[in-house]
């Protein structure tokens, strides 16, 4: 009995009244003596295949019931009404194969009566993702990269690829991994930054990249990855406020998918009451925002300009708006060269935040495009405008004022799901403890 995908009926799809072949893993197995039944699930859902073993072939009858949870199986057979099935029907079988064995020690129980903890989990993905409040995660998550793409296309944006190995890192030696290139030093590149911007001298204008970003991040929190998703933009003649504009309809527009697209997958998360934020997040400036952290009174010691927002400054506050916001005009000096100043004061910034309540979703800005500027700004934070002439060069032919961001989508889709950690919006998270798989 090969199960032809064209002509496979999926559990959700089978209608009573119909013959039909299913193929999936077999659920559970309850043998009641005459009687038995096996819940057989697929990607759609569950459905019952009942063995009234008087009526059917003993062989058909021994195969099923032998075999152990999580195997492989196809069943065909006549789709019955069944009120007290699970799902209002079931499958009368009249043949049944074993495709796939399984042992019958599992790493991890799928139907999720017995819990692991996310290091068994994250070892276990494959049957991780049996679960359907987990696989539901990655169907939304997916859908959250789709809306995105729509979302930049809808803004005239051209999806580019840049490299992922790079003789230079974005913002110097800090976090990078160092990798042997042919005998030669080389690194996993951090951000697209200079490449983005390196488009926008082009005939494209307006670009985004949805790419892994690596940080040899020393510390093990539960929102850093030592590889990471980017969602990237950058587009010519935009500002800082054109580019938060552009934050807030890709994140919205994100939301707005899920809430249409994955309403199924929401109710396996116990999301039913998902809420789509309304898409224009309050703008506090830096100093706007330290003085209200300083208000809440949560923080030991009250937060200074030029401080950066610490963990416990980004909860304070996040606690105090309630909802999505950006933090704008950051001290130049805790924010990259490539970031552009305000035109009447150099000490303050272009680049900005946005927050989620509970953390840090994406930093950007409007870029120094000044050629003169942008080399002084290298030699500031100490690095060698000679290492990173292949980027300043393309300054002197021409470079539209531009401004973008990197939203990072693990987090987008970690703060979404109101997730405890980042690594359960990964298939296969790298961090300090985790090489393999
Ligand atoms: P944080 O201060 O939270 O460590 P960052 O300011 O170093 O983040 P940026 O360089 O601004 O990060 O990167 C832009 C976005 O990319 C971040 O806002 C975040 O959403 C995402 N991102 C950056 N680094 C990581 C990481 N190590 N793990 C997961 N996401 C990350
Ligand atoms: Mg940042």
């Amino acid at each position: 009995m090969a199960v032809d995908p064209e002509t496979r009926t999926y559990a959700a799809d089978a209608e009573p009244g119909r013959e039909a072949t299913l193929a999936g893993w077999v659920h559970e197995i309850r043998d009641l003596g005459g009687i038995a039944f096996l819940i057989l699930r697929d990607t759609t859902g569950k459905i019952q295949v009942k063995f009234e073993k008087d009526e059917l072939d003993d062989e058909l009858v021994e195969t099923a019931l032998n075999i152990h949870r999580e195997s492989v199986v196809s069943v065909a057979g006549a789709v019955e009404a069944e009120d007290r099935a699970p799902t209002g029907v079931e499958v009368v079988p009249n043949a049944f194969e074993v495709i796939s064995p399984a042992d019958p020690e599992l790493p991890l129980d799928p139907s999720g009566k017995v819990e692991a903890e996310l290091p068994t989990r994250l070892d276990n993905r494959t049957l991780d993702l049996r679960k359907p409040e987990v696989e539901a995660i990655f169907e939304i998550r997916a859908e959250v990269l789709r809306a995105v793409r729509e979302q930049f296309r809808e803004l005239g944006c051209t999806e580019i690829n840049t490299p992922k190995i790079v003789a230079t890192g974005t913002e110097g030696g800090t976090e990078l991994f160092p990798i042997t290139y042919f005998g030669q030093e080389a690194f996993m590149n951090q951000s697209p930054q200079l490449f983005k911007q390196l488009m926008i001298g082009s005939g494209l204008e307006r670009v985004f990249e949805v790419g892994p970003i690596f940080r040899a991040e020393e510390h093990n929190t539960p929102r850093h990855l030592n590889e990471a998703t980017s969602i990237d933009l950058e587009a010519a003649f935009f500002d800082a406020g054109d580019a938060m504009d552009a934050a807030e309809a890709i994140v919205t527009g994100a939301y707005e998918a899920v809430a249409r697209n994955c309403r199924s997958q929401l109710e396996a998360l116990g999301l039913a009451e998902f809420s789509v934020p309304d898409g224009d997040f309050p703008r506090l400036t830096y100093e706007e925002a330290i003085e209200r952290v300083n208000a809440t009174g949560e923080l030991a010691e009250p937060l200074v300009w030029g401080d950066d927002l610490s963990t416990e400054a980004e909860r304070a506050l996040g606690g105090a708006v309630g909802e999505h916001y950006f933090v704008t005009e950051w001290p130049s000096e805790i924010k990259p060269f490539y970031i552009r100043d305000l035109a009447d004061d150099p000490d303050v910034s272009t680049g900005f935040d946005l927050m989620h309540p509970s953390l840090e979703l994406a930093s950007g800005g409007q870029r120094e495009h000044r050629h003169d500027r942008l080399v002084v700004g290298f030699e500031q934070q100490g690095l060698d405008p000679a290492a990173f002439e292949y980027y300043t060069k393309m300054f002197r032919y021409g470079m539209p004022p531009h401004a973008g961001w990197g939203l990072g989508a693990d987090r987008l889709v970690m703060t979404m799901l109101g997730l405890e950690n980042v690594r359960e919006a990964v298939l296969f998270p790298r961090d300090r403890q985790r090489l393999s798989p």
